[in-house]
């Protein structure tokens, strides 16, 4: 049987010839860099993640700039990655920088990890990819890798599994070369053993692997226990302003509070009917235009919105809630808005656009 320190040496001369070394913040690998793609890489795929790290990046491209820019600019640069509270800790992490730690991450991992919506996996990738250290990580496909190479029972988002998977990552580490053996175990899961048909007969640590070896690899790790998906249905209402010759006309938006679905969003005015609608506004939305019905997959909820449309809206006779704008389209496109309010707004400015000409 071989040993932990085997299984990294055999590893690395994988990375070495098969491992990711363009990604864009791997050049320079500085702590802000990996800091800002490990937060996006969390629940979504690398290439999905590289555009909005390069435009992140030009846009804040260091701690001071990200804590002084305001919420809106940073949820904006955010808008279709989902999970928004990434993008409003990143931000407060920023200023608590600027503000305790002379515009500088922490050194440290338990500096790291008093910080908000830094975990320790990210903090030590953060660590050992900044200042090469060895320091164990523990992301979705490092728990696999480990669990199907030691065979180990359970849900791997269980505590006491969790528990059992930091033991082997960290008995796992290299001495040295810290900073690329967090990418290879990394690399290792993305690109070889995969959540569904991992390229086992390719892999560097397979001789060892106990579930390859016995043959079930399909049975680790164990599925996440089942969790019911709840629905929830909605109306939400476009309200377009009366248009004037030569001005562009305008539409209501509402900032969500900060916690919570799309929180700290722009979003449309919603309410469960149409009646609680049209009480809170103040609007006649008997003739209101229903759009085409939207359905709305988050994790653990299905949100069914029905859109209502009011053309000619005089603002003056609008009941405008707390956190109520009226916003141009030009306004509307530096916003972060929720996936499919931006995909329902841009329908709308397409149709209009269309009617114009
Ligand atoms: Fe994963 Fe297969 Fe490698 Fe085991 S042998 S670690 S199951 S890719």
């Amino acid at each position: 049987m071989s040993s932990g320190r085997d299984f990294a040496t055999r590893l690395l001369a994988w990375w070495d010839q098969n491992g990711r070394k363009d990604l864009p913040w791997q050049h320079p690998r500085t702590a802000y860099r990996v800091w800002i793609s490990e937060i996006m890489l969390q629940q979504t795929q690398v290439r999905t993640v590289i555009p909005y790290f390069n435009r992140w990046l030009d846009d804040f491209p260091d701690i001071s700039t990200l804590a002084n820019a305001s919420l809106d600019q940073v949820l904006s640069h955010w808008a279709g990655l989902g999970y928004y509270a990434r993008a409003r800790n990143l931000h407060r992490c920023a200023q608590v920088c600027r503000d305790e730690n002379g515009g500088q991450l922490p050194s440290t991992a338990d500096g790291l990890v008093n910080l908000p919506g830094i975990g320790l996996s990210t903090a030590n990738a953060i660590i050992s990819q900044s200042s090469d250290q060895p320091a164990a990580v523990l992301d979705g496909n490092v728990r696999r890798v480990l669990a199907r190479h030691a065979m180990i029972e359970g849900w791997t988002g269980s505590s006491a599994v969790q528990k059992n998977l930091w033991r082997l990552a960290e008995d796992r580490l290299p001495d040295r070369r810290g900073a690329d053996y967090t990418q290879a175990i990394m690399d290792l899961g993305a690109m070889v053993c995969t959540r569904s048909r991992p390229e086992c007969t390719a892999c560097p640590v397979a001789d060892d692997c106990k579930a390859f070896q016995a043959g079930v690899i399909n049975q680790y790790p164990a599925p996440k226990p089942k969790t019911r998906i709840s629905e929830r249905r909605f109306h939400m209402l476009l309200a377009l302003e009366s248009g004037e010759p030569q001005k562009p006309h305008r539409i209501l938006l509402e900032k969500r509070p900060p916690a919570g679905i799309w929180g700290g969003l722009w979003s449309l005015p919603e309410a469960a009917t149409r009646g609680q609608l049209a009480e809170a506004t103040g609007l006649n939305l008997e003739n209101a235009d229903p759009l085409d019905p939207i359905v709305h997959h988050l994790s653990h909820r299905r949100l069914l919105i029905q859109p209502l449309l009011v053309r000619d809206v005089i603002v003056q006779q609008v009941k405008s809630g707390a956190g109520q704008r009226w916003f141009t389209a030009d306004e509307v496109s530096g916003l972060g808005l929720p996936q499919p309010v931006a995909a329902l707004l841009q329908k709308l400015e397409n149709e209009i656009q269309a009617g114009d000409n």
